[in-house]
């Protein structure tokens, strides 16, 4: 029962309430590199715990299976039209619950059962929805791998454009989750053209990048976009459908009733306000800064004898190969992670190691430029980096690299 005041969380529930404190203070005291994280606003956070978590919404704006829905209905037309405006996209879905839904629907309207499709493979930075063994994608479809030049560890898109000629697939998805560098909507258009099939554009880690304009737009190339609200976008955990206009019913339909029952409602007013948040002035700026913090990452762990995946980035994302280094991506995150830095092992580019070792770790300067760190903290970073990485067993230099990533953060607290 809501008895107000006495339930609250520190009173009514103590044992969560100090581990959601202390998960809290984790995340003050670390530096987070982590690429597919940022930190939403503390107006994200009020819409996402709003009394609206209560209201059950099945159907979409005007065609509801519950009543009460007026200010629901409000909520998501905001939502909608503003992420069509920030897109400027023909119609958008604010209502799948994650980038993988959002995949699921676009999927379900595109393609029929083991229907050939093209996806870049996960061991060269594609998503386990493109087509991985062990997800639906890989199971309900025919995916035909695509990957990077082993030269320039880049996109070859004459090469994707044979496998497509070759394969003739329905759908080419384009996008990834560990690649740093441009993805060219317009040439993937035009192979998929040629080879008769359609383009999803699956932007979950450059939505924010393009809403700022600092990275070309798929939305004018692509039938179909899909994203996350919590990545680039900084918004709240949650997937959007952005489509054109011959497929909006059909894309709506697949996400309700196809494969969900009622919306998230405070997570759609949450998408509303970052969605709100992304036109602001401030937020081209803060994807300047973004792409800036990475480069300089990556340019400082170059000059201190790093190699970097592709040569460097042009993206919020830093691919570390650390072979030669002699560590491997799992020991290498442990040891960070002890030492308050939080990343990612990750796949490199034909890597000999299976992923749960796997050759480097990945990087991302979202969250970090969210709480204000800048140039100078950057080459602080890839310093205590490079300290962790050559004792990388030693405990002492872990304390000590711990004790200066807590003064670091503590100069640039995470509000609220
Ligand atoms: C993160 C990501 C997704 C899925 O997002 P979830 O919200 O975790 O389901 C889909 N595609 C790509 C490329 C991603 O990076």
């Amino acid at each position: 029962m809501n008895t107000g005041k006495a339930d609250s969380l520190a009173q009514g529930d103590g044992q969560l309430a100090r581990i959601l404190e202390a998960e809290a203070e984790r995340q003050d005291s670390t530096i987070n590199l982590i690429a597919s994280e940022n930190i939403a606003s503390q107006a994200v956070l009020e819409a996402q715990r709003s009394p609206i978590i209560d209201k059950y919404a099945e159907g979409y704006p005007g065609r509801r299976y519950y009543s009460g829905c007026v200010h629901i209905d409000e909520i998501e037309n905001l939502a909608i039209t503003r992420a069509r405006e920030l897109f400027g996209a023909e119609h958008a879905n604010v209502q799948a619950h994650s980038g993988s839904q959002a995949n699921m629907a676009a999927y379900s309207v595109i393609l029929n059962y083991r229907d050939t499709v093209m996806g870049m493979t996960l061991s060269h930075g594609g998503h386990l929805t493109h087509g991985a063994e062990v997800n639906f994608s890989g199971k309900l479809y025919r995916f035909i791998p695509y990957g990077v030049d082993p030269k320039t560890e880049t996109l070859n898109y004459d090469e994707v454009e044979k496998l497509a000629l070759e394969h003739r697939p329905r759908l080419i998805v384009a996008g990834a989750s560990s690649y740093s560098r441009i993805v060219d909507f317009e040439r993937f258009r035009h192979i998929a053209d040629k080879a008769g099939a359609m383009l999803l554009a699956d932007i979950a880690h450059i939505a924010g990048i393009i809403a700022a304009g600092l990275h070309s737009s798929s939305v004018p190339y692509a039938q179909v976009s899909t994203a996350t609200t919590q990545k680039t976008l900084r918004g709240p955990r949650g997937g959007l459908v952005l489509c054109q206009k011959q497929l909006s019913s059909a894309i709506d339909a697949a996400v309700f009733p196809g494969m969900q029952g009622g919306p998230a409602m405070h997570t759609i007013a949450a998408k509303a306000v970052c969605f709100h948040e992304a036109v602001q002035p401030g937020f081209v700026d803060y994807q300047k800064r973004v792409l800036d913090n990475a480069k300089i990452l990556a340019s400082e762990l170059q000059s201190h004898g790093l190699r970097i995946v592709s040569g460097g980035t042009d993206n919020h994302i830093v691919l570390v190969d650390l072979s030669s280094t002699g560590i491997t991506g799992k020991d290498a995150d442990t040891a960070l992670e002890a030492a308050g830095i939080t990343v990612n092992r990750n796949a490199i580019p034909f890597d000999p190691k299976p992923p749960w070792i796997a050759s480097g770790i990945r990087l991302g300067t979202p969250a970090v430029t969210t709480r204000g760190f800048g140039p100078d903290e950057m080459k602080r970073i890839a310093n205590l980096i490079m300290k962790v990485l050559s004792a990388a067993s030693d405990a002492g230099t872990r304390e000590q690299v711990r004790q200066e990533v807590r003064d670091i953060c503590r100069q640039f607290p995470i509000a609220g």
